[in-house]
């Protein structure tokens, strides 16, 4: 980190657990790396002290904080004004305090579908499969709609949100004319029909990670070459499904290319600038 003076920006990350979060590390590398005299640090916040923290954001003058798992639904009561990405996902994982006004964005679906090109898929006239509806899928379902999708299929467990997922699709079809569906994950034949059909799938719920990491939501025999298939799930960075859509010839797309492209986003927002993505990747990355 560089020196810290009397001039030293603060930006922070509000969200429990945060002990083990990347982002101090990819921010305060980059902002040595481009010279912003700006310092990066965690706060363990949760919905019933989100308000004070939010506070005391305005109150020191922050640039900007991250919001994460979880408060980013909580966030909203609490902003001046949205994204109209962020209005659409009903969701925000970074704040711009601008002349005291405080704007939130989403920079997470941005984030996913960057990974996603970056590793030769299109996202504009491709087929997308997105498994889970939480914070992470609705991102990546909503972005992918903006930038242009042909159509999208959204798989979630017959949860207590499983209704309230099936009007935010109605609205993002009526808002960009993308055709879009919602099943039951546990329809297995329409599943393996989607996923057979798919240009991009995309994985956003909790299967993969301990103590689901020996399991996948689909099977090695629906994925092929030309296939792009993106685990969320970073820890570990190759899930099981990672290793069945390696073994298919399909294109691996690891989650934490999602989470350094978040964060590039992030800082384009607070202070106009590019992350060094490449350095970040090869020294914060190299262990994780
Ligand atoms: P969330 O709690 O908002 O949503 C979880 C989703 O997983 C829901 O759709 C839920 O229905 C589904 N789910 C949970 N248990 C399941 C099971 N046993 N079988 C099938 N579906 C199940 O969480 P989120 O914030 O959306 O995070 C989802 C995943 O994405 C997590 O693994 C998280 O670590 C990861 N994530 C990664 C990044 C990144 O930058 N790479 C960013 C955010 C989240």
């Amino acid at each position: 980190m560089s020196q810290i003076s009397g001039h030293t920006k603060l930006v922070m990350l509000f969200g429990s657990p945060v002990e083990h979060s990347l982002s101090p590390a990819m921010h305060n590398l980059s902002f040595e790396n481009l010279g912003i005299d700006a310092a990066y640090l965690v706060a363990d916040v949760t919905p019933d002290n989100l308000e004070a923290a939010v506070a005391s954001a305005r109150a020191l003058g922050l640039a900007g904080f991250n919001v994460t798992m979880p408060c980013k639904t909580h966030i909203l009561a609490y902003l001046d004004g949205l994204s109209p990405a962020a209005e659409l996902m009903g969701a925000v994982n970074t704040v711009a305090l601008n002349e005291g006004k405080l704007i939130g964005h989403n920079t997470d679906g941005a984030g996913a579908l960057m990974s996603i090109e970056e590793a030769g898929n299109k996202i504009q006239g491709a087929r997308i499969v997105v498994l889970g509806a939480g914070g992470a899928g609705s991102a990546i379902f909503t972005q992918a709609a903006l930038d242009g999708a042909e159509h999208i299929d959204v798989f979630n467990v017959r949860d207590e949100f499983y209704d309230a997922t099936g009007k935010r699709l109605a609205t993002l079809t009526e808002h960009t004319g993308t055709p879009t569906a919602l099943h039951d994950l546990e329809d297995r034949t329409l599943l393996e029909a989607s996923v057979r059909a798919a240009d991009i799938l995309v994985d956003a719920t909790r299967v993969g990670m301990p103590p689901l990491e020996n399991e996948s939501n689909v099977a090695q025999e629906w994925l092929r070459p030309g296939q792009a298939v993106m685990d969320t799930v970073y820890h570990p960075r190759r899930t099981k499904l990672l290793k069945l859509a390696d073994a298919a010839g399909a294109t691996v797309v690891e989650g934490l290319g999602m989470l350094l492209y978040q964060a590039a986003i992030a800082e384009e927002i607070w202070f106009g600038v590019s992350m060094p993505v490449e350095l970040i990747r090869e020294r914060v990355f190299l262990h994780a």
